[in-house]
């Protein structure tokens, strides 16, 4: 199947319940009688399940407990829940991976990501974490603050191997990133780290954060990486009202994070996992349509006086992020950002001043958001290591929706007068 075909279908003729009455009040009638299938996945409410015989139950109890991936009976919403397993099954399918596992948020399903590397099935402890810089503002504070029990060494991209020690657990990169777009090379992370693990003596496995690009746009396991996660937040939902996340990987890795998810509690709720999968239909189509958009104003912003510099995968020409876009990356996205003139100041006038598109953190929206990161989304990175790793205070994060780009520039330009005024005076 493909992507298209993947997203509208995948997972979706799985009201395995309805199916099995429907065809018992047939037999019963002696199929006389044609039941209606519903058409789209049921939402499965319940927190506990009923059973007649302990013996099976527990049975299930069992498999559940040991991370398997349903069971007969789902015994307990915190063990299991058909709705989410629908999301998650879809989701898989469009990552091309065994198995997909959600969470409540994208910090969820990146803190459950860190403890599942962390305290492996061996049960030898490696809380030691090699990160690049920048990632998503609570990635960072996750990890510098080192509340899990980690600790992170920051490493450019080709320092990765070297950082490796025997108590390492965990690679995690995020490309593009938050909020730079940087673009981080995932085969030669991977590679690097088959090398230095190889020599450490254990396999040290691959997060890659991939929130920015989607299943549509980049599947991280295909390049060799064993974790993609993604704050499902953001484009999965695509509608700005649904909070969740999402990590798909081998079945490895999905029992010990099923396991975790059980034991920390950090549930998506089966409403959110309706709505996340129902956003997937639309997934191919809204993130082809907002990156058309993103081009577009990636464009008019580069020769706008007030701007000093943009962001935008490929855009700079650099024959790196080039070569990226054609082997790990199959589109730049819908978001980037960019430097105005007139500092801290002249950032928040923009932002101040813009009628259609909305001030607001979050991004992947079918409505165009803009933030500044240094004053909101990496405001728990230190000045200094923002600075470092190119979130400077006149940097804007801007996430393209599905508007007219014609309507969305004339806010901006708009909005941007204000800061030439600002320059010149
Ligand atoms: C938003 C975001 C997160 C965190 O996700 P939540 O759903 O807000 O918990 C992680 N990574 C990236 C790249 C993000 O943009």
């Amino acid at each position: 199947m493909k992507m298209e075909t993947a997203a509208v279908h995948a997972a979706r003729g799985v009201d395995r319940g309805a199916r099995r009455q429907t065809e018992a009040v047939g037999e019963a009638d002696g199929g006389a009688r044609e039941m209606g299938m519903p058409h789209v996945p049921g939402i499965d409410l319940s927190t506990t399940y009923g059973f007649r015989t302990s013996s099976s139950v527990a049975e299930s109890m069992d498999a559940l407990l040991e991370g398997a991936h349903d069971a007969p009976n789902p015994v307990y919403a915190r063990l299991h829940n058909p709705t989410v397993a629908g999301f998650e099954d879809a989701l898989a399918v469009l990552e091309g991976a065994e198995a997909a596992v959600a969470f409540a948020s994208g910090m969820a399903a990146t803190t459950a990501t860190i403890m599942a590397a962390a305290s492996p099935e061996d049960g030898v402890r490696r809380p030691h974490v090699v990160a690049i810089r920048p990632v998503y503002g609570g990635t960072d504070h996750l990890l510098t603050s080192g509340m899990l029990g980690t600790a992170v060494s920051w490493v450019e991209e080709a320092g990765v191997a070297d950082a490796i020690r025997p108590d390492t657990g965990l690679i995690l990169i995020e490309t593009p990133a938050n909020p730079t777009l940087a673009l981080v090379d995932i085969q030669e992370v991977v590679a690097q780290a088959r090398r230095a693990g190889a020599a450490v003596g254990h396999r040290v496995p691959v997060a890659v954060d991939s929130t920015f690009a989607t299943p549509v746009l980049q599947n991280p396991l295909a390049l060799g990486a064993d974790f993609a996660l993604h704050s499902a937040t953001k484009f999965l939902g695509g509608h700005g009202d649904v909070m969740g996340g999402v990590v798909a990987a081998s079945e490895y890795w999905a029992v010990r994070l099923r396991q975790i998810r059980m034991i920390t509690g950090a549930l998506l709720h089966p409403m959110a996992g309706y709505l996340l999968h129902r956003g997937l239909q639309t997934l191919p189509v809204r993130v082809r349509a907002q990156q058309e958009n993103a081009v577009v104003l990636a464009q008019r912003l580069s020769s706008h006086p007030a701007v000093r510099a943009v962001y935008f995968p490929g855009h700079s020409g650099d024959p790196r992020e080039a070569r990226l876009l054609s082997t790990q990356q199959a589109g730049p996205g819908s978001v980037l950002s960019f430097r105005v003139h007139g500092g801290a100041a002249g950032a928040a006038k923009v932002v101040e001043s813009l009628g259609l598109i909305t001030p607001a953190v979050s991004l992947g929206s079918v409505d165009t958001l803009i933030q500044a990161p240094a004053l909101l989304t990496h405001r728990v990175v230190e000045a200094e290591d923002r600075n470092e790793s190119g979130v400077p205070d006149d940097l804007l994060r801007l996430s393209v929706g599905l508007e007219s780009p014609d309507d969305l520039w004339d806010d901006l330009s708009g909005a941007l007068a204000g800061v030439e005024g600002l320059s010149a005076a």
